[in-house]
């Protein structure tokens, strides 16, 4: 399997390049050249089987023999068995024809922990392959630098330093990133906003010198391993509730486009999927964009789900690549529009994108109001980002089985919950010590010669270990 870029510009790489290289040179993301397909039998056949099982299915077809499926199964094995629960991703009934799929039974209890978990063992796997080492470096206004910590911790071949802004991340959030011991994982608080995290982040790869003699590396959602990672519970899930032969929707939360990104490529593969429904907070690029066929940037407003308060769905390229017939010329035209007037016309590609997504999004005052009622209704305490998915489920036509995609435990938003419930959810019992373990954090002004120097003091790359 090779990977070609959404701008045409790049070499195409195989998985393993493509895992390693997180963007591509010119800028673009990287799309296997041809879609996998499973048989209605395999889908059928996922039906009982473990999660890990599901996983090496659906993920080896994109792996073009870079990873050796025994390798693939073992680290497939390892990372699930991190997950909190059995089933890794469980279905809760919360109505006649309404399921939850609870994403957030990961080490860090939200749903990125799929992906990141499986992503921090296949990099390992590549870098070993090659003698190599790398260093992830990476921004997070919350979840992802959690995510990353907790699953690169221990890696032999990667060090990560996530930037987060100094006293912006919750309580949770913060000690998710600042206990881990490992020597290999630093969480560096910055004295500014996420979007000066960002920059710096930015800026630090732009800085080719310091970038190639720290092997940087990226894990964002960019990175097409975390994509097909997300794509297994789509299939678990729709075998659970008789997938091929029953057609079901989804129902996805989604800031940056990834997640739902995932569903899309199940039903690409074969997944009979209904309807896939987009659902965002009062960020509502995606729903405006699916309305109106023009994809146009403003401010973010500050929500109660804050891993989607985006205004640009990076992913979304990715999409958009394969709905103009995979014309990487109008994809460039398209990405300088924007990048010049914040905003690009879709053209002809609208009537494929309101064929493939419907959308809705949720105001703060609608995500209360859906916490309060689906507690009452089905006893079911869902947080702010899982709302919004229940909420946009409650607009979609009926007479369909729906899954909604749960994507954080309400103890990773306490406060929200308490002004909106009153009750301050508590932690799953195996996270029972993180409120009192010992914190190890560092705190650096904005300013990347500083930023700079305290990487470069850690990453193994630099001092030589030998390899
Ligand atoms: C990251 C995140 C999302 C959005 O994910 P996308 O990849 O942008 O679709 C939704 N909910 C939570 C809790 C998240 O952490």
């Amino acid at each position: 399997m090779q990977y070609i870029s959404t701008r045409g510009e790049a070499p195409q790489l195989g998985f393993a390049d493509v895992t390693l290289a997180g963007l591509a040179r010119d800028g673009g993301l990287y799309v296997p050249q041809t879609w996998p397909r499973l048989s209605p039998e395999t889908i059928a056949g996922f039906a009982g089987r473990p999660f890990h099982e599901i996983a090496v299915e659906v993920i080896a077809p994109f792996t073009g023999g870079d990873i050796a499926r025994a390798d693939l199964a073992r680290m497939s094995r390892e990372a699930y068995a991190q997950f909190g629960h059995p089933a890794v991703t469980p279905l809760v009934q919360i109505g006649p024809d309404r399921w939850i799929l609870e994403l957030f039974h990961g080490p860090t209890l939200a749903f990125k922990d799929v992906a990141m978990q499986l992503l921090a063992r296949l990099l390992d796997h590549i870098l070993m392959q090659r003698g190599e080492r790398a260093t992830i470096v990476g921004a997070t206004s919350g979840d992802t630098g959690g995510a990353a910590i907790e699953a690169f911790r221990g890696s032999k071949r990667v060090d990560v330093v996530i930037l987060y802004p100094h006293g912006r991340v919750s309580d949770v959030q913060r000690r998710m990133m600042t206990t881990p011991t490992e020597a290999n994982v630093h969480a560096l608080a910055i004295e500014g906003t996420f979007d000066d995290a960002q920059a710096q982040v930015k800026a630090m790869f732009n800085h080719l010198a310091f970038r190639d003699r720290l092997k940087l590396s990226a894990v964002n959602s960019i990175n097409w391993a975390r994509i097909v990672a997300q794509v297994t519970y789509y299939f678990a899930a729709g075998a659970v509730l008789g997938a091929p032969h029953r057609k079901l929707s989804f129902i996805v939360p989604t800031g940056n486009f990834g997640d739902i990104l995932a569903g899309w490529v199940a039903r690409q593969m074969g997944l009979p999927i209904a309807q896939l429904v987009i659902a965002s907070n009062e960020n509502d690029i995606l729903p405006r964009t699916v309305a109106a066929g023009i994809y146009e940037t403003r401010g973010v407003v500050a929500t109660t789900s804050p891993s989607m308060d985006i205004q640009v769905s990076s992913n979304f390229e990715r999409y958009l690549f394969e709905a103009v017939g995979r014309d990487a010329g109008l994809i460039r035209a398209q990405m300088a529009s924007l990048a010049q007037s914040g905003r690009f016309d879709l053209g002809g590609a609208k009537a494929r994108l309101q064929a493939d997504f419907a959308a809705a999004s949720a105001s703060e005052r609608e995500v209360a109001d859906t916490i309060r009622t689906t507690e009452q209704s089905a006893g079911y305490l869902a947080e702010p980002h899982t709302a919004c998915g229940i909420f946009a489920a409650a607009k979609a036509p009926p007479g369909c089985a729906q899954v909604v995609l749960a994507t954080a435990h309400p103890a990773k938003f306490p406060d929200a919950m308490q002004d909106i419930t009153g009750r301050r959810p508590g932690l799953p019992e195996r996270l029972a010590s993180l409120l009192s373990d010992t914190e190890r954090t560092s705190v650096l002004p904005n300013d990347q010669g500083a930023i700079e120097r305290f990487i470069e003091a850690r990453a193994r790359v630099v001092a030589g270990e030998s390899a």
